[in-house]
């Protein structure tokens, strides 16, 4: 479980990026954090693993203050910290399954990761997650012959390698198509409840946040002002976060993105009959 409590960053610049924010992410619970640009999200995501050094506040993943922790300390609590990128950042030049192996780098000495020799339960547990996120048959191919949905289903296997305590997911769907964006999420989800993972997803798209989150935490200049389950970020909600908009077109969308959600699982389940 993951507690934020009064989190504040102001940057050199004098720019207040989060004003005392407080949250918790419970085992296996999807949290996605929506907002304007500029609203802080990417800085809070950062903060959690400090990337960015948060001014003041706390952050405790079971008993330890991340905010608080040494260098050494942060680097063993770093590896329980699964990162999934927008950007997927895989090494290209790597095949799949050295891609997903890499997570473990932070435990394996370093000769061994050089040699590119790992131990073998990291091996077949590479082995299981890559059949989890469905690329079994593309564990010998080049990070870079896969499409974009493939390499995030990579990213997601490196991160889980990881034995991670908790997951951050930055814009996970952000250069994807909307179905492969949906297969996505929903993938990111079911692992998280499987796996009684918390994790927080920036998320930019609030159509696909609500369709697959839990809870929604909308962040407005720095502040929460929502806190909630999906079905209830009315109107109401999405103004106080983003102001003065028009939601129509957005709810119009959700409704065809459902309804196509909605065939897809008949689809599905016609195929098991
Ligand atoms: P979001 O991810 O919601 O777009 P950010 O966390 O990137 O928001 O930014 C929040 C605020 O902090 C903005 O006002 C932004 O200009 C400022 N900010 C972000 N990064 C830096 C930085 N490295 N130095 C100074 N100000 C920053």
């Amino acid at each position: 479980m993951l507690r934020i409590v009064n989190l504040a960053k102001q940057y050199k610049t004098g720019d207040r990026a989060l004003r005392g924010v407080t949250f918790s992410v419970g085992a296996g619970e999807v949290v996605g954090l929506i907002g304007p640009s500029g609203a802080g999200k990417s800085t809070l995501i950062r903060c959690v693993n400090r990337l960015v050094e948060p001014t003041s506040g706390s952050i405790m993943l079971g008993d330890r203050d991340i905010a608080r922790i040494g260098r050494g300390e942060l680097r063993r609590v770093r590896r329980r910290i699964g990162m999934i990128f927008q950007e997927y950042a895989l090494v290209e030049r790597l095949t799949v399954m050295e891609n997903v192996l890499s997570g473990r780098l932070g435990y394996v000495p370093f000769w061994r990761s050089f040699s590119r020799r790992f131990p073998q339960t990291d091996v077949d547990k590479a082995f299981a997650l890559l059949e989890r996120v469905g690329l079994t048959e593309h564990a010998d191919k080049r990070a870079d012959a896969l499409s974009g949905g493939q390499r995030q289903r990579v990213g997601i296997a490196r991160a889980l390698e990881q034995d991670p305590e908790l997951l951050l997911i930055d814009e996970p769907t952000a250069s994807l198509d909307p179905k492969t964006s949906r297969q996505i999420m929903r993938l990111i989800a079911e692992i998280c409840r499987e796996r009684g993972l918390p994790a927080i997803i920036n998320i930019h798209d609030v159509v696909l946040a609500q369709m697959f989150v839990d809870r929604i935490i909308g962040l407005r200049a720095g502040e929460v002002v929502f806190d909630g389950p999906p079905a209830s970020l009315d109107n109401d909600a999405l103004t106080s976060i983003y102001g003065e908009e028009d939601w129509t077109q957005m709810r119009q969308q959700r409704d065809e993105d459902e309804a196509e959600e909605a065939h897809a699982l008949e689809e599905r389940m016609a195929g098991l009959a």
